[in-house]
């Protein structure tokens, strides 16, 4: 029996240049350069470098005034949309508008004041450029209404927040509230996600490095797209962001949301397994990076369990001792030396 569909919440759709977020589209996979954003070549290489493993949109720091002027030239070399990563200086948020980035990410809270936030508004309506209210469990005014939790006060002040924006007559809003916590991250999205029609970026901020801060985004982010809350997501890793970029297809994959690229089904090993499956599982994931169609790819450590698993791939493998049995959409298509386990495996799934 196949399981339910995601029922996804329906928000109101903003566009990021190109890139429709929010509504029916597709959900969004983004990142964030760490190449310094005054240096124009690294940081098109950079990009360059994401959008060949499928990142949508790019967010740059703008910390200072030779950032802002860097834009123009990232983006003539760039083909995703680009969004400022602002914080406490308007001023940038203005110059980053001015050099024609595609939207901004900022907490109006932290840009030193109502005339600060309207002339920012302003200049984003002119343009038509969204801004995201990105808001981290951290970064909360310190004075707040006593018993409300952390999510709750995050919840609090991006209402706040939006209802400002509004009174502006503004409404490219899109939300995020992070925090390093799983649960307070959900609570904060589920209590948002029905007081607001507008999109969201959703992440757990500062998840650490790839072994846990996998984990701990695949725990956080899961559960919320599972709800049906996210329009678009950023997993936030201490890692080269092309690891995000994986990390948040591969979120997206396991819960049919999208597809890119190869789907990996290898079995946990145990004493029947008769052949390196460990090594061999790697070498397949490592030459399955250089395929960007998608296939459903089995290598499993035994004729007893693995068949199963195998038949039911596009094609698969199931090793005993010193062979495989090779399926191809269910089918047994031959019997495989170990010592060409990866190249027939391969040219299988190339010719797929
Ligand atoms: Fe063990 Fe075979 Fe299952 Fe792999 S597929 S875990 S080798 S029983």
């Amino acid at each position: 029996m196949c399981p339910e569909a995601i029922s996804r919440r329906l928000s109101k759709p903003i566009r990021f240049g190109s890139v429709t977020i929010g509504g029916d589209a597709p959900i969004v996979v983004q990142s964030m350069t760490n190449a310094d954003t005054r240096d124009v070549k690294a940081t098109i290489r950079q990009i360059k470098e994401l959008e060949e493993v499928g990142c949508e949109i790019i967010r740059v720091a703008v910390p200072d005034t030779e950032a802002a002027a860097a834009i123009p030239a990232i983006m003539k070399k760039v083909s995703i949309p680009l969004i400022a990563d602002i914080h406490f200086d308007y001023r940038l948020a203005l110059a980053s508008i001015r050099a024609g980035v595609n939207g901004l990410r900022l907490n109006p809270g932290n840009i030193g004041g109502l005339e600060r936030v309207k002339a920012v508004v302003l200049a984003a309506k002119e343009r038509d450029i969204p801004i995201r209210i990105g808001l981290n469990a951290g970064s909360l005014p310190k004075a707040y209404k006593l018993g409300q939790t952390i999510a709750q006060r995050m919840v609090t002040v991006a209402l706040e927040q939006i209802k400002l924006l509004e009174s502006m007559d503004f409404d490219l809003i899109k939300i995020s509230l992070k925090a390093f916590d799983v649960p307070t991250t959900i609570e904060a999205y589920r209590d948002i996600a029905e007081k607001m029609p507008y999109p969201l970026h959703i992440g757990v901020t500062e998840a650490g490095t790839p072994r846990t801060g996998i984990i701990r985004s695949s725990v956080g982010i899961g559960t919320l797209l599972y709800m049906g809350i996210g329009d678009t997501i950023r997993v936030s890793l201490t890692a080269h962001p092309r690891e995000e970029v994986f990390a948040a297809f591969e979120i997206l994959k396991s819960l049919d949301l999208r597809q890119r690229g190869p789907v990996l089904v290898s079995c946990p090993t145990c004493g029947r397994t008769e052949v390196d499956l460990i090594r061999l599982a790697e070498a397949v994931e490592k030459e399955l990076q250089k395929i960007t169609k998608p296939i459903k790819v089995a290598v499993m450590g035994c004729a007893v369990n693995g068949p199963g698993e195998a038949r039911d791939a596009d094609i698969g493998i199931a090793c005993g001792k010193g062979k495989g049995i090779l399926f191809k959409k269910g089918e047994k298509i031959g019997v495989v030396e170990e010592k060409d386990f990866i190249t027939t495996l391969m040219r299988e799934i190339e010719n797929f």
